[in-house]
């Protein structure tokens, strides 16, 4: 080995991190981006030895949930992953607000693995396998089964061993006949809350009154189908597996504001086309109904994309009212925990899918989990139409999601090497001046935080 090599090789094991133990958290700054697919507030925290992490809070969700966390976290070495988790994980909560805690969870792994050069995954305690099988989501808006087909035939043309679908409420309300609902409760559906400022009062309770209608939760709902309706609704499959064949596993999504007992109906009655699973009939929480609703159909019953934490999971894995758990790792508490939830769904028989609706940043976290627990089924890839999606970030493979499959880099912490400000500043979200500005004001938010005495 000739010197020139030499050097080359011990630069190349040298860590930039050297000093784990003495790493600290100097910042914290956020990016919000809209488009890829939905709302993504990309997190950086910042170190003393100037290695970065990577993390992103869930779509959909405010970047004060993690903004807030930075005055807790200042001074701190991010290699202490879990007891830096347990201090801040009271600050998180089911659905969207979980995304602060889980968020900032991703970014101390990565961190962590920077700083000793090890993959995340290894942390985990190593790989079930070296690729992850990616699921694609495709939103139809149309209630024709033949043309959903069609779509989802192209993206298995692309490679996908897995698909997924709607199926429900919205597909038929505009159809006479389909459904039974309250006068005007439909249309409510309809609208969805605007972002950004409201000018007025009134635009404020406008808005508010259109959250409240998307609150109400199914049992309360008065919607059902109709015979008409669930005839259609299994014409619409029927269509679709016409087209796409029975080979491939196609998961099912938005049933709509229904009751357990039409859920019950609509399965029952979908059960021939052997869907991979059925995805929150019903609000996740409402533990027996789930129980009642597996027991009553063939058809794996899925849930979870909204339930913060491993406890949040544990009355629905004991029910035996899941066949299928489905977290985000963005709402779940992020990396351990959601492999955590999956060794505990794996205990019950119960098989574990990802949500992912965002950024690379989110879909390598979740790759990392997915190839450390065994009973991983597919994670999610909402990104097929967004050409600008792998050019977020450098150091992955392009593009990421290859033939339906991430295939895992052998890199440390998520593998990673850096985010792309030019593609991220052209997608910003709108009322965002810019990208990873200041957050000072942030730095001695206080509270004395003790939930017990
Ligand atoms: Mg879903």
């Amino acid at each position: 080995m000739d010197a020139a090599t030499t050097d080359e090789t011990i630069q190349s094991n040298i860590r930039t991190a050297s000093r784990p133990s003495e790493l600290r958290i100097t910042d914290l700054r956020v990016a919000e981006i809209i488009g890829a697919p939905f709302t993504s507030v990309l997190i950086k925290i910042y170190t003393n030895q100037g290695i970065v992490g990577f993390g992103e809070v869930r779509d959909g969700a405010s970047a004060t949930y993690a903004l807030m966390l930075k005055s807790r976290l200042l001074g701190e070495n991010p290699c202490d992953v879990d007891r830096l988790f347990r201090r801040i994980k009271q600050f998180g909560g089911h659905g969207r607000q979980g995304g602060g805690v889980s968020g900032i969870e991703i970014a101390l792994w990565d961190l962590a693995g920077k700083a000793y050069g090890v993959p995340i995954y290894q942390m985990l305690g190593g790989k079930f396998r070296d690729r992850v099988r990616c699921y694609c989501d495709t939103d139809a808006e149309r209630p024709s089964g033949t043309e959903t087909g069609r779509r989802l035939k192209a993206r298995m043309d692309m490679g996908f061993t897995f698909l997924k679908m709607d199926l429900g409420l919205m597909q038929i309300a505009d159809i006479p006949g389909a459904v039974v609902a309250p006068a005007g409760s439909l249309e409510g559906y309809r609208v969805h809350p605007e972002r950004g400022p409201a000018k007025t009062l009134e635009d404020r309770r406008a808005r508010n009154a259109i959250y409240d209608t998307h609150n109400v939760r199914h049992p309360f709902s008065g919607l059902h189908f109709t015979d008409k309706g669930i005839d259609l609704l299994e014409q619409y499959i029927h269509e679709v597996r016409e087209v796409i064949g029975y080979e491939v596993p196609l998961a099912i999504d938005h049933v709509g504001h229904i009751s357990l007992q039409n859920g019950i109906r609509l399965a029952r009655r979908i059960e021939k086309y052997v869907p991979a699973w059925l995805e929150d009939v019903i609000p996740w929480q409402y533990t027996e109904q789930y129980r009642q609703l597996q027991d009553a159909t063939t058809v794996p019953i899925c849930t979870g994309e909204d339930i913060y934490l491993k406890e949040g999971f544990e009355p629905l894995l004991k029910s035996g009212g899941v066949s299928v758990i489905h977290p985000d790792l963005l709402t779940s508490g992020g990396i351990l925990e959601t492999k955590k939830i999956g060794d505990m769904a794996q205990d019950h028989g119960v098989a574990m899918a990802i949500h992912m609706a965002e950024s690379p940043i989110a879909a390598m976290a979740a790759a990392h989990v997915a190839v450390a627990t065994e009973n991983f089924m597919a994670l999610e890839y909402h990104s097929v139409e967004v050409d600008w999606w792998d050019d977020i970030v450098t150091g992955l493979p392009k593009p990421l999601v290859n033939d339906g499959f991430i295939e895992m880099p052998d890199k440390p912490g998520l593998g990673i090497d850096d985010v792309v400000d030019d593609v991220i500043v052209q997608h910003l979200q709108p009322g965002v001046a810019g990208i990873w500005q200041a957050t000072k004001q942030w730095d001695d938010e206080y509270s004395w935080d003790r939930t017990w005495s």
